[in-house]
């Protein structure tokens, strides 16, 4: 492994590391992540930023030409789903600089902290909760701090291994916004950059209810940048210092409260498996354990949640190559926000807020993580490859159609002018619908293995044969079953969008 791909594996970030090694995930899970990172890194989906820099900076990425058109694909699918194609939600978009005054409103300023422990042995920094490891998502800080002297001789640091790495110091509390000065750096307003986009919301709420005579139920959706200075960012794309979230604030009456709950959480649910293609089986919730809930326990089937949050929430969990974590949450912001922001219906009374919150990165992550098959031994359903390697081990990666970089590679067989020309003039046909890739590079078996690694649907191959009545072959990346079309035929099937099925 090389080093830099184990620093991005080695990480103390949250995962329940207890059901990491679950009885139904049997595969070596540490190789498939490597392999993974290795991959985003040789392919152009994505890489740690200003590498070359004495090994970057933790938690910031490049995302390659790849990586940006899978991650605005994601993007896309969330927005359709959950904004696009509904009467009652509205899409904004508000800054990343906030007055100031909205992160005290927001109790931000006070609360927006993680507990954090320090190595007696290297002095780094861990989360108070990472340390305790499953339970500790359950426990307060003097419960954090109580399990960590109780198991003090066997707690080692995730920086440098050694145990009874924190003594009997209590956690100490970190906030973790990123801080800045607007307007000359003396004299300038003191603010934050944004740890969630959910505040431009609420800061503009009132005024997009004046603007659209909104009556409640209805909501209000925003895709954007998030900064938050994480004490361990790790685990690859799953804890960053900047990412994107995609969230929803969804307004509506008490009364009507349980049952927003219930529906968002099942839409969000039915949104990762339909829309994203990620298995079920790798997806489960934890409830959301509050301040109204009774006194926190190591009972790890709750979690607690942010300060704003009321009963009734939950985290959907993903099982991730490292184990189970939050891929995404539900929170039940109450009255906490619209009584800051005075937000109310007709009758004067405060609206109650629904809020799905989705981490863009964690969601690209999940969806690499879920489609990764590396070295897959697949022989071919109904044709051969044209290299007869059909049965050879490749890495493929599942993706959805609708999700991946490429929907097509033209691949003419042979790199001569009037091959190319046909190729060429294909790949302009296809690009008015889809994005289509072309390859004239090494031997047809080696470009066939390198499409199926970035996800590319259907490999579209030119022969001599094509040359003579236009005619092509279509790979199916999954199966390897070919099949032959006129390019009259697959366009007309690529415009009644059946290009992807055979
Ligand atoms: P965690 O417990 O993992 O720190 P959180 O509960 O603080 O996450 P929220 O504040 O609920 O997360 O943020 C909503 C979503 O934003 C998360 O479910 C996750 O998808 C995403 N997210 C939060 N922090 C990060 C981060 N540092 N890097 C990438 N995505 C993040």
């Amino acid at each position: 492994m090389s080093r830099s791909i184990a620093r991005l594996l080695s990480t103390s970030a949250s995962c329940s590391s207890s059901n990491s090694s679950s009885s139904n995930n049997s595969k070596p899970v540490v190789n498939t992540l490597e392999s993974l990172v290795a991959m985003c890194k040789r392919r152009g989906f994505v890489h740690v930023s200003g590498e070359q820099f004495n090994n970057g900076l933790a938690g910031a990425f490049d995302y390659g030409p790849l990586g940006t058109q899978l991650k605005r694909h994601i993007a896309d699918a969330w927005w359709r789903a959950f904004v696009e194609r509904r009467g009652d939600v509205h899409g904004v978009d508000t800054p990343v600089l906030l007055h100031p005054r909205v992160w005290q409103l927001a109790g931000h300023v006070e609360h927006f902290a993680d507990a954090v422990v320090e190595c007696r042995h290297c002095g780094a920094s861990s989360r108070a909760d990472h340390v305790v490891g499953a339970a500790g998502d359950a426990l307060d800080d003097a419960a954090l701090a109580a399990h960590i002297v109780a198991h003090r001789a066997s707690l080692a640091c995730a920086h440098c291994g050694r145990k009874d790495a924190f003594g009997d110091k209590p956690p100490t509390r970190r906030n973790l916004m990123f801080d800045t000065h607007v307007g000359a750096a003396a004299a300038g307003l003191r603010t934050y950059l944004r740890p969630e986009t959910a505040q431009g919301v609420f800061a503009t709420a009132k005024h997009v209810m004046y603007t659209l005579r909104a009556l409640p139920p209805f909501g209000l959706g925003q895709i954007g940048r998030a900064f938050r200075n994480e004490i361990a960012p790790g685990h690859f794309l799953f804890r960053m210092r900047e990412f994107e979230q995609c969230e929803l604030e969804y307004f509506c009456t008490q009364a009507d409260l349980p049952a927003q709950l219930h529906y968002w959480i099942e839409f969000t649910e039915a949104f990762l498996t339909e829309q994203l293609g990620i298995p079920s089986a790798r997806l489960r919730r934890r409830p959301h354990r509050t301040a109204d809930d009774v006194q926190p326990t190591d009972d790890d089937s709750f979690v607690n949640s942010a300060h704003y949050a009321r009963r009734g929430g939950a985290d959907l969990e993903f099982r991730f190559a490292f184990g189970w974590s939050e891929l995404c949450g539900i929170a039940n912001r109450g009255t906490f926000d619209t009584e800051r922001h005075n937000i109310t219906a007709d009758d004067g009374s405060l609206l109650h807020v629904v809020e799905p919150s989705l981490g863009l990165d964690r969601l690209v992550l999940a969806v690499l993580d879920a489609c990764w098959r590396p070295r897959l031994s697949l022989p071919a359903v109904g044709g051969v490859d044209p290299s007869g390697d059909a049965s050879i081990q490749r890495d493929i990666l599942t993706l959805p159609a609708q999700l991946a970089p490429y929907k097509f590679a033209v691949l003419p067989i042979r790199k001569r002018d009037d091959m190319l020309d046909v190729a060429r003039a294909l790949q302009r046909r296809l690009m008015q619908h889809a994005r289509t890739d072309m390859d004239v590079t090494t031997s047809i078996g080696k470009r066939y293995r390198r499409q199926d690694e970035i996800g590319t649907p259907v490999c579209v191959t030119i022969d001599e044969q094509s040359l003579l009545d236009s005619t092509v072959t279509l790979r199916d990346r999954d199966t390897t079953k070919q099949i032959r079309l006129t390019t009259d035929q697959l366009l007309d099937r690529v415009k009644l969008g059946s290009a992807f099925t055979f």
